[in-house]
């Protein structure tokens, strides 16, 4: 079986791809520069190819494409990059399979749990609505779900993967861990927003339990089962990196630096996995602290 993966050169693709390798998958990769994975020994036995038109058939299409979110401020211009980078690979894959004689049996795509919005304290599992279509991400994770669901036209099996904040040695926690090792770590505003999180680990499980069980369809929480406020975040990152966590990051500091994503970062969502746990999969990280300590240590 063939696997199609957009964005396949980012952190959860490098962590997905050597799993599927260990399934015997063939495996292609779509990057707007296949030519700087050449002579990346980590893709020596995937397939890089610049666009869909390149691609003669996939079993399983993987869709994580997309601007980073943390990489620049949030600026119009950059809002719009991280909207269109989603959009316009989604539909174009969706293109693509509609060019298909053989289509693809399953379609997994990248969503985010920002589709719920800012909740407070909520216990949001996938059959909570979406948050209010005011906000950026909530209308970001929305149309970037919708675009996908069209492959179940084709009667392809379609899964949304409505992810939290994924930790591992890239994407976020790096960038989270760094003023607690110069003594600077503290909580952000009040502190009682919820982080909802998983392991990059048990990210690239979930996708391939998602790969695996043919009667799961939907969109998918992927997050741990135990968020912790920003408080217990901040006291977990500290304990784990033997540093102190006295200080308070005020909201109005954290807008000024980071501009927009203020907003996800002070307000926080509180989501749980209920639909994975419910077909049977099991967390390897379930708790913050030996996902932290893991990644860390
Ligand atoms: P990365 O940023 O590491 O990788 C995404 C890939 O998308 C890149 O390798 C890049 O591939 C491609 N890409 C980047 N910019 C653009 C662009 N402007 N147009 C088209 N393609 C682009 O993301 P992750 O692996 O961390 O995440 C995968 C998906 O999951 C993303 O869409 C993300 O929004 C979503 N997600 C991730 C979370 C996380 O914590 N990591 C949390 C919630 C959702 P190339 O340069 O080869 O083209």
């Amino acid at each position: 079986q063939t696997v199609l993966i957009t964005g396949g050169t980012g952190f959860i693709g490098r962590h997905l791809i050597p799993l599927l390798q260990k399934d015997n998958y063939k495996i292609i990769v779509i990057s707007r520069t296949p030519s700087k994975y050449e002579n990346d020994f980590f893709f020596k036995h995937v397939e890089l190819v610049k666009d869909f038109s390149q691609v003669e058939h996939a079993d399983i299409v993987i869709n994580l494409a997309g601007a980073n979110l943390s990489a620049k401020r949030w600026t119009n211009q950059y809002k719009q990059e991280i909207v269109t980078s989603r959009l316009d690979t989604t539909h174009d894959l969706i293109d693509w399979f509609s060019r298909q004689e053989q289509k693809p049996h399953t379609l997994i795509s990248g969503s985010a749990i920002g589709f719920y919005g800012a909740r407070g304290n909520d216990i949001l599992d996938e059959s909570s609505t979406s948050g209010s279509a005011s906000e950026f991400q909530v209308r970001l994770c929305s149309q970037w779900e919708d675009a996908a669901y069209r492959a179940e036209g084709f009667g392809v099996r379609v899964c949304c993967i409505r992810t939290g904040v994924v930790l591992g040695d890239e994407g976020a926690l790096p960038q989270m861990a760094l003023p607690f090792k110069f003594g600077l770590g503290g909580k952000l505003g009040s502190g009682n927003q919820y982080f909802s999180w998983i392991h990059i680990n048990d990210h690239v499980r979930a996708l391939m339990h998602l790969i695996h069980n043919k009667d799961l369809q939907g969109s998918f929480n992927l997050t741990a089962p135990n968020p912790v406020t920003n408080e217990v975040l901040t006291k977990t990152l500290g304990k784990v990196l033997n540093r102190p966590t006295f200080m308070t990051v005020p909201g109005f500091a954290l807008k000024l630096t980071v501009g927009e994503m203020a907003k996800i970062l002070l307000t926080g969502q509180r989501v749980i996995p209920k639909k994975l746990e419910e077909s049977g999969f099991e967390f390897e990280y379930p708790e913050l602290e030996q996902a932290l300590t893991q990644i860390l240590k």
